[in-house]
């Protein structure tokens, strides 16, 4: 049903406001404009650019959907966001490979985990097939596995440039405020009014998408959620250029069914540059890019949370893992050497690294769906990891649809 053009008081900046100015955030704002012709958007963001977290340091990976329990959000809006992202690369003529993956078992333990993920992709719908030792050489011929699953619709982009392709799409009725942080968004009558670094903005809805901080700005906003974000941060590791042939394409583990993360892979990047990476490591500050970004509240914080303990006890063997991989490159290398024997130490050199907003339950449990509430005039994205960034068109469509509700 068609939104009627704005109509409230006066001082109304924007009819929706949408914090946050990473990929959901944009594809959000560019929803609701593209759905209704009346309505505007102001998208807030306290950083100078966008994409500057999540969506800008990540694998760059347009995952299909092979992992999501058939029936989930991140099942059905992978498939719709992931058409719709290739779409627009094409159409905007921004970086798009389609150039496949391969997740390769290494043994036979992992061949069967690997039949379990192949039944996965069939019930979801993406082409995928199981290749052996022989067909695995011929698509990577420096990989060595027993088995593989071929997923020819992977792809990579930079999520960072489509991002920007995303907001520079948005004028005339879409506003970015960059350099503005928001504290806090309150009802106030038939609108909304965010308590900003600039001051006050008034809107009929808001969207709070603030990734790593969208549990703050949900619980100061007065939501209810009993989930917590926990900032987990995910290393890069980069082929030197010499030895950028041992991989072609995205070369992936078998995952560990009872973890969100997809093991420490290959990807190659638009730019021809291949990561090994990210593993898995608690961040000590929501933005803690490395080891020495220690946010003294945040590890309070952390310390003091029984949903944190239990996520603790629960995972202390991956963690205890990850943090080896992370403070020990051979313990790295040892990893990476078993889908490609070829690396070596002497290959890798450090690539930055990205910090993943994973919601965690009381329990310890993570969360694993994409979770996006509307409480009142307000949408809260409360989880939203990979793979969000693929599915981000999609994802704004659906907030898109939970502000008609309040605007209608
Ligand atoms: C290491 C890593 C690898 C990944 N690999 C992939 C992949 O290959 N494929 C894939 O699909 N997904 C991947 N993901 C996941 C993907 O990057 C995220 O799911 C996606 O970027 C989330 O986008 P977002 O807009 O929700 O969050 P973000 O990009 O983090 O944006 C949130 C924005 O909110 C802003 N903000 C926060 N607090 C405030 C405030 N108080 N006031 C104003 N603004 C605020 C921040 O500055 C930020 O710009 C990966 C993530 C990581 C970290």
């Amino acid at each position: 049903m068609p939104i009627p053009p704005q109509s409230g008081p006066a001082t109304l900046d924007a009819d929706v406001l949408v914090v946050g100015a990473g990929i959901v955030g944009l594809a959000t704002a560019r929803a609701l404009l593209g759905r209704h012709p009346h309505l505007t958007v102001t998208v807030v963001d306290k950083e100078d650019g966008v994409g500057r977290h999540q969506t800008g340091h990540n694998s760059g990976v347009v995952h299909t959907g092979i992992y999501y329990p058939p029936g989930s959000l991140k099942a059905k809006l992978v498939a719709s966001g992931r058409r719709a992202l290739v779409q627009l690369c094409r159409e905007r003529g921004l970086h798009l490979d389609v150039c496949g993956k391969l997740v390769v078992a290494t043994d036979e333990a992992e061949a069967e985990r690997l039949a379990a993920l192949a039944r996965h992709a069939a019930a979801n719908g993406v082409a995928a097939t199981t290749i052996g030792p022989e067909q695995v050489r011929e698509i990577e011929p420096h990989v060595a596995g027993v088995a593989a699953l071929h997923v020819p619709g992977a792809a990579i982009v930079d999520f960072e440039e489509v991002a920007q392709a995303i907001a520079g799409g948005l004028a005339p009725r879409g506003e970015i405020r960059l350099g503005t942080s928001v504290h806090a968004v309150h009802p106030d009558g038939a609108t909304v009014v965010a308590e900003t670094s600039a001051g006050p903005v008034r809107a009929r809805a808001a969207v709070n998408c603030a990734g790593l901080f969208a549990d703050v700005i949900a619980l100061r906003s007065g939501a209810t959620t009993d989930t917590r974000i926990v900032a987990f941060r995910g290393e890069y590791h980069e082929l030197i250029a010499s030895r950028r042939h041992l991989v072609r394409h995205l070369v992936y583990p078998v995952a560990d069914p009872r973890f969100p993360f997809l093991g420490v892979h290959f990807t190659r990047m638009v730019d021809g540059s291949v990561h090994a990476g990210p593993n898995a490591v608690l961040a000590l500050a929501r933005e803690g890019y490395r080891w020495r970004d220690i946010d003294r509240r945040e590890v309070r914080s952390l310390a003091l949370s029984p949903a944190v303990r239990r996520l603790a006890v629960r995972h202390w063997r991956t963690g205890a893992g990850e943090v080896a991989r992370s403070t020990s490159r051979r313990a790295l290398v040892r990893s990476l050497q078993r889908l490609v024997p070829e690396v070596e130490t002497r290959d890798l050199v450090r690539a930055g690294a990205g910090v993943r907003a994973q919601a965690v339950r009381p329990d310890g449990t993570l969360v694993d769906d994409f979770a996006i509430e509307r409480q009142g005039r307000v949408v809260h994205v409360l989880n939203a990891p990979s793979p969000a960034a693929t599915a981000s068109l999609a994802i704004g469509d659906h907030i898109a649809a939970l502000v008609a509700q309040v605007l209608i």
